[in-house]
């Protein structure tokens, strides 16, 4: 597995790569669920490419960016058991030299949900997949279903910029209680933990309705709003919120595809999930 720190020495190492070439973008400190994108990569591609970028540039202000895990040895120790071929660890001044000032900006999907509570995020996120998939030049990319918004924002980039690769959605994976993995989890105290569990079992109730013919979205997020607001632990509520599984617009009526994501306080990190309504 070479470890490779600079964008020339990066695209040196593609061009040995043989073809097809999966690539997982990620922001290290991994976890079984970044390790199941390596996977399905693996399986589909002769070779795979990870890269692991804490991007400052999809961090608000006030937000994480200084304390965010990181844990490069650990990191390349897990890879490794995956048989990674290549990974990519840049620095922020590689990614953004000073004179750094073009910016990938997708409208309407970014409007919305996580876009609305972090202003400027989607910018980040974009911009930093745009300039990794010019390195990487991969096949195929991989990404979670974790965070849903990201994907539609990531597949409206490439539709719309024509982009020569194919995006992958990845089933998010869950600890043995339903808690998505992520590696924010580790922000949480054990009482925490185990309450926030709350955000899984308020999706599958959702759910649960669903399937039972409920079809009224905002009957569903209230009976969703008064579950969570039962656990002590919970914190303030950004989000719950139906859409359509690919435009993301919020449903009153619901109709498949569509999914529900929301996003909660607990304790000190704010955590995301979604469940889709098939
Ligand atoms: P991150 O390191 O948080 O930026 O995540 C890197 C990639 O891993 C993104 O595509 C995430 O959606 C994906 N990911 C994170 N957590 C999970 C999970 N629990 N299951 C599946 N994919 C995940």
């Amino acid at each position: 597995m070479n470890v490779v720190e600079t964008i020339a020495e990066m695209k040196r190492l593609r061009r040995e790569l043989v073809e097809p070439v999966g690539f997982v973008p990620t922001m290290g400190f991994l976890h079984n669920g970044h390790l199941e994108l390596v996977r399905r990569a693996k399986a589909e591609n002769s070779s795979v490419v990870v890269s692991i970028f804490v991007n400052p540039t999809q961090f608000g202000p006030q937000e994480d960016f200084e304390s965010y895990p990181r844990d490069l040895p650990r990191d390349l120790a897990m890879l490794e058991t995956v048989k990674t071929d290549l990974v990519f660890v840049p620095s922020a001044d590689e990614m953004y030299p000073p004179q750094f000032d073009s910016w990938v900006n997708v409208e309407g999907v970014t409007e919305r949900l996580e876009g609305a509570i972090r202003p400027g995020h989607f910018k980040g996120v974009a911009t930093v997949v745009a300039k990794l998939f010019n390195i990487v030049q991969p096949t195929k990319a991989y990404f979670g279903q974790k965070d849903a918004q990201q994907v539609v924002v990531i597949k409206k980039m490439l539709a719309d910029l024509n982009m020569n690769l194919e995006v992958v959605t990845v089933p998010t994976v869950r600890e043995p209680d339903g808690l998505a993995m992520s590696s924010r989890n580790t922000y949480l105290k054990p009482d925490e933990r185990q309450a926030a569990v709350v955000l899984y079992q308020a999706l599958t109730l959702a759910q649960g309705l669903w399937r039972k013919g409920e079809k009224d979205a905002g009957r569903i997020r209230q009976v969703m709003r008064e579950f969570i607001q039962q656990q002590p632990l919970a914190g303030k509520i950004d989000y719950i919120s139906i859409t359509n599984a690919e435009t993301l617009r919020e449903l009153d009526i619901i109709k498949p595809p569509a999914i529900v994501l929301l996003a909660v306080k607990i304790g000190k990190p704010r955590l995301i999930d979604n469940i889709v309504l098939v």
